[in-house]
């Protein structure tokens, strides 16, 4: 079976002839950068660059797909934020809020041909037409509670949850649109799946603003967005993950805060899991043995899709996911789960 069919599978939690291994976040390393000849920040804004650093996570670490969206201000650098583009080693920021709460949001016409969109659309389309046939190609996008984050500073947009719920819920409805937009261009540019990352977080978001603010947008947009979507949560969300189960999403991507068999026994057997493997205990420090003992333990848990957590810090060694990457095709399940 190709590494396609595997992830695709994983995703679904549909039987396969080994776990899944794959990243939905940021897997760029500095020295990952050095092997593939394309650096940040050009490959946030240049789409062959941006492919070539991408394609490294199928050429030099093996993982079953390839994501090329490593920062999360694309649509918000096309929705006009001022982004800071960062440098080799500084992932980009924007530290300049567009709007406050109350302002109507302009969504440009031309969203779509704006740079910030434009060139993950490219890179897209050159990862499908060279490697869509081996492995998954995933696009991401970001959910209407991280773009509030962006266009209002997150102060601004969390304070007002609490003073003005109802001006809220209108921006995330416009937000929304922002997201099922961006991603239904991702899929027509070649992406299988897509990770869709909204980050409600434990520190600022409590369960009940999650089931109050993004069940319903979660549960809306994996109706209406027409490939399966990863949910990318940081943090701790054990508090959570039984509201997620029930949106309907196929697949959450959670973070090693919350243990493997516990986020297991949240999810249920239909709920997929992605990752779970820490950035920093594992992937950034671990000796050789921490990586072959974490991916023991990520199977057994019944962990369907293996890699890290979330995005890779830029100074940890690739090499440690290359080794995750394989140790996981050691493995043979019959059934995800068992
Ligand atoms: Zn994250």
């Amino acid at each position: 079976m190709r590494p396609r069919d595997i992830f695709i599978n994983a995703l679904h939690r549909r039987p396969g002839p080994r776990p899944a291994t794959g990243a939905a976040t940021s897997i760029v390393t500095v020295d990952l950068m050095k092997k593939a000849g394309a650096f940040f920040p050009q490959a946030h804004q240049d789409a062959e660059q941006m492919a070539a650093l991408a394609a490294a996570g199928y050429t030099e670490l093996g993982f079953d797909n390839v994501m090329p969206l490593f920062s999360v201000w694309h649509e918000s650098a096309a929705l006009g934020c001022k982004v800071d583009w960062g440098e080799v080693n500084r992932m980009p920021d924007c530290r300049e809020p567009l709007y406050r709460m109350g302002d109507p949001i302009r969504v440009p016409s031309d969203l779509l041909s704006r740079p910030g969109c434009k060139v993950a659309l490219d890179a897209l389309s050159l990862l499908r037409e060279r490697y869509g046939n081996e492995i998954a190609v995933v696009g991401k996008v970001f959910g209407p509670w991280t773009l509030g984050y962006h266009v209002f500073g997150v102060q601004e947009f969390l304070i007002n949850t609490l003073l003005d719920p109802d001006a809220v819920k209108r921006a995330m409805a416009t937000l929304k649109e922002v997201t099922v937009q961006f991603a239904n261009a991702q899929i027509e540019a070649g992406a299988d799946a897509l990770c869709l990352a909204d980050h409600a977080t434990r520190d600022l978001c409590s369960p009940g603003a999650y089931r109050d603010f993004l069940t319903e947008a979660h549960t809306e947009l994996n109706e209406r967005i027409r490939c399966p979507l990863i949910l990318h949560i940081c943090g701790d969300t054990s508090d959570r993950i039984h509201y997620i189960r029930e949106t309907g999403l196929p697949c959450f991507h959670f973070d090693s805060k919350v243990p493997a068999p516990t986020a297991r026994e949240l999810a249920g057997e239909r709920l997929s899991l992605m990752g779970g493997t820490s950035n920093l205990r594992v992937i950034r420090a671990g000796r050789p043995d921490a990586v072959v003992e974490d991916v023991k333990e990520k199977v057994r848990a019944g962990v369907d899709i293996i890699g890290p957590e979330c995005a890779v810090p830029l100074d940890a060694p690739y090499a440690n996911m290359k080794l995750l990457a394989g140790e996981v095709k050691t493995y043979t399940v019959t059934k995800p789960g068992q």
